[in-house]
């Protein structure tokens, strides 16, 4: 079985390392806000070329906490992508704004930059961009539009740490960015985990407050703040593993062009990337009008593959107030995509395999 990712191979990589980096931690018996996650923000703020790394618990809390820290709330509204993990969007209803959704571009799955100025209005504070399966978003456009009506723009980048555009980072490309650890993400944790990235001290200050309690230091709460912080155990492992994490990108972008290359089948069409640095193939998605005939037949094949995702945003029963709307692209997108396996430790003869099997689809 070819498996969609192999998370006990990628981490026992670095097996050795991992467990002499947790027994310090044990032996220190210090376990939140200590030098591991110093080290670890300091590095990771470092590799995206940003003034500021926070560590939180999750890749929610993070987007939720720019939210609060900017002080948006009840009435105002954000500017997000129909397609995109129901995250972004929680975010922005969890802290009472109104998520305005665009509709994505179908090639690049990305948020279309050309439909963002006609969803502007006196109420709108925010573009949230979301570098959706490990892409960047063309940013441009959206800087443009920020400027002309002085908007905030923040990015969802826990699909693409490391990916470029132009020649910044993702987490860098905006006011903040929001940045998940969830196992499975490009830079992935034993557990959960986040951060935010940002140049701006202020906010900074405001996001470290606001995630400790709403306390800028011990016992003095200026903010109605919350929990929600990176633990030792979790930076440790963090930090281990970003001293590879281009290596492992790279790897990720040498699968998908064989995969871009090679895979020739006219039921299959593949990802578009505008330019290869720009894209860490966090996923490598695929669209067919049979999805489900062609994942049975992946499946008797002995390849796994996964949906990201089968419904979107607008048609879960969470969102009801929304099922009625219609954005044909995001569901155009939902309804044919498949995501077959990419990972760095994926070997050359099972990527071969993959091809094979799909050019024999028939
Ligand atoms: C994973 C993910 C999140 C949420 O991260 P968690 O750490 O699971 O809370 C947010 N946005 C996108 C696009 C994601 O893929």
């Amino acid at each position: 079985m070819i498996k969609f990712l192999d998370l006990e191979k990628i981490n026992n990589r670095f097996r050795s390392e991992i467990d002499s980096r947790i027994g310090k931690i044990l032996d220190k018996g210090w376990y939140l806000q200590g030098d591991e996650n110093e080290t670890f923000s300091s590095n990771f703020a470092n590799y995206c070329g940003v003034k500021h790394c926070i560590g939180v618990a999750n890749g929610l809390d993070a987007l939720n906490l720019i939210i609060k820290a900017f002080g948006f709330g009840a009435g105002d509204e954000i500017i997000v992508p129909a397609n995109t993990y129901i995250a972004s969007i929680l975010a922005i209803s969890q802290n009472g704004c109104t998520p305005i959704l665009v509709e994505p571009d179908i090639g690049t799955y990305n948020i279309n930059p050309n439909l963002i100025e006609e969803k502007i209005t006196d109420k709108t504070k925010a573009i949230m961009v979301v570098h959706l399966y490990g892409q960047a978003v063309q940013m441009e456009k959206i800087w443009q539009l920020a400027k002309k009506y002085n908007l905030k723009v923040i990015e969802d980048s826990a699909q693409a740490h490391g990916a470029f555009y132009q020649q910044k980072r993702v987490g860098n490309l905006s006011d903040a960015s929001a940045f998940s650890f969830y196992p499975g993400k490009n830079l992935g944790c034993m557990g959960d985990g986040g951060c935010i990235t940002t140049n701006d001290d202020e906010l900074a200050a405001k996001v470290k407050a606001i995630a400790n309690y709403g306390s800028d230091r011990k016992y003095h709460h200026i903010y109605k703040g919350v929990n929600s912080r990176l633990d030792e155990i979790q930076a440790a492992v963090l930090d281990v593993k970003l001293k590879f994490l281009d290596e492992d990108n790279q790897r990720r972008r040498e699968i998908s062009k064989y995969y871009r290359e090679n895979i020739k089948n006219p039921k299959i069409i593949l990802p578009k990337t505008y330019d290869e640095k720009s894209h860490v193939w966090h996923v490598f998605v695929v669209r067919t009008t049979e999805r489900d005939r062609f994942q049975k037949y992946l499946q008797d094949n002995d390849i796994q593959t996964i949906i990201h995702y089968p419904t979107p945003p607008h048609k879960q029963g969470a969102y009801s107030e929304w099922n009625n709307l219609s954005y044909p692209i995001t569901e155009e997108i939902h309804n044919t995509i498949i995501s077959i396996p990419i990972s760095p430790v994926m070997t050359d003869s099972e990527v071969k395999k993959v091809v094979e099997v799909i050019n024999g689809y028939i």
